[in-house]
């Protein structure tokens, strides 16, 4: 008995001693409002009660994310918060102030104590959030090619920043250096190409171009295969960077496009990736206890709102309808078979709009809505993504204040070692503050 209490003790002041691994998820736009809407949307309607989602199983606060110029933060300000622990004005990507780059961001603090450090993200690998873990300075948040050239300066004792990068843009990189094929190579890095083929990564370190422009699908528009594309670049992250201590970030880059847009269906299969991304994440720090797992958005995008009154005018609502007086419909949801950018783009083309229409997302058009699709193909004074769309809300009760986004505290959600540091309402900085300590063995 002595001995095994002796061994257990030994066991856990072991545990207690070594390096933290850290996986920081983003969930890019994914306010509060994005989770519920999620957990509703996911519900099978097989009983009253409603299932727990992977999220909700971690809960444990929520920060602000105003910026240093604004209430409502940008994606720019956001990640240097995040990545630095430093306020920042919208549109920059680290510190203006910070020209000889002093600030460190977690992936350089990470390298300092050894760890690999690595991210996946369903962008650029220079757009504003993954951009903040690499590049410094006060980079204009569009400048991706000069941002791109930050990453590959090496460390104050010579070390690459990163041993693996998953994502799209490779087009930046391409600009930023005269000839990146050799300038990789000279860095001993491994380029990787052709989307999600994640299994083929087997070298580090490494950069895995999903797409050679910015923009890969939306999950929604995806083929079958690539539709959990987060949750496939978690998975391999993880296999790729376990044999040390690893400092890993991996955003849901696209939740907010799909909230700019007030596109509701876009935003659930984007949660719906997200969500199994946590999920991978989450089993992972079951097997590997010495891991800590810390979810959050940097801010909440389209002021998203879940509901609306049954409409008890209309004689065709049911007396069982009626009384449920307010509801969410996500099974209309459900049946949307594209993104409002997809389903335009076949509108346009499409010789029958009520059963393209009907095809595409199981909804039969109103004449007053038909006409509106038909009257802006030919005068294209109005955006046929926006009628979509339009059509898509008012039929599932699906509401938006803004097509760009807003000042609501988002949640934070940690689970493993030291997750109790993250309980409480905390600002964004102090999420990175606290995983500056954990890097540091605090
Ligand atoms: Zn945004």
């Amino acid at each position: 008995m002595k001995t095994l209490s002796l061994l257990l003790l030994t066991g856990s002041l072991l545990h207690a001693g070594s390096p933290t691994s850290v996986i920081f998820m983003i969930g890019d736009g994914m306010g509060p409002a994005y989770t519920t809407a999620y957990r509703y949307f996911k519900d099978d309607n097989s009983s009253h009660k409603i299932p727990r989602t992977v999220f909700d199983t971690m809960l444990v606060g929520m920060n602000s994310t105003y910026s240093h110029n604004s209430v409502i933060t940008d994606s720019a300000a956001a990640a240097t918060a995040l990545a630095c622990s430093h306020k920042n004005d919208n549109g920059l990507i680290g510190l203006k102030k910070d020209k000889n780059g002093q600030i460190m961001t977690l992936f350089e603090a990470a390298k300092a104590k050894g760890y690999k450090t690595g991210f996946a993200v369903a962008c650029s690998m220079t757009h504003a959030t993954p951009a903040a873990f690499l590049a410094k300075g006060g980079h204009l948040r569009n400048n991706e090619a000069g941002i791109a050239k930050d990453y590959l300066k090496m460390t104050k004792d010579g070390k690459l920043k990163f041993d693996l990068l998953i994502g799209g843009g490779e087009k930046y990189f391409q600009k930023a250096f005269k000839d990146f094929n050799t300038t990789a190579s000279e860095h001993n890095i491994t380029l990787y190409r052709n989307a999600y083929d994640v299994e083929k990564i087997n070298k580090l370190p490494a950069m895995a171009f999903t797409v050679y422009g910015d923009y890969p699908h939306f999950a929604i528009d995806e083929i079958p295969e690539n539709r959990h594309r987060v949750a496939k670049m978690t998975k391999r992250s993880l296999q790729l960077l376990e044999n040390k201590p690893f400092f890993l970030m991996i955003e849901g880059s696209q939740i907010d496009w799909c909230g700019h847009l007030n596109d509701i269906a876009c935003a659930m299969r984007e949660m719906e990736d997200f969500a199994l991304a946590v999920r991978t994440a989450k089993q992972y720090v079951d097997t590997h206890p010495n891991t800590l797992l810390v979810i959050t958005a940097d801010h909440s995008t389209g002021g998203l709102a879940i509901g609306d009154k049954v409409n008890t005018k209309d004689p065709k609502t049911s007396t069982e309808e009626k009384a449920r007086t307010y509801t969410w419909y996500k099974n209309i949801i459900e049946k949307i078979k594209g993104s409002s950018y997809a389903i335009a783009k076949v509108l346009r083309e499409s010789k029958d709009i009520n059963s393209t229409f009907k095809t595409y997302t199981d909804i039969g058009l109103t004449t007053q809505e038909y006409n509106r699709i038909k009257e802006a193909l030919v005068t294209k004074k109005e955006k046929i993504r926006i009628i979509v769309n339009d059509i898509i809300n008012k039929r599932s009760h699906t509401g938006w204040s803004t097509h760009g986004h807003t000042a609501v505290d988002v949640q934070t959600f940690a689970y493993g070692k030291k997750s109790d540091k993250f309980r409480g309402s905390l600002d964004n900085t102090d999420i990175s503050k606290k995983l500056f300590e954990v890097i540091e063995g605090k």
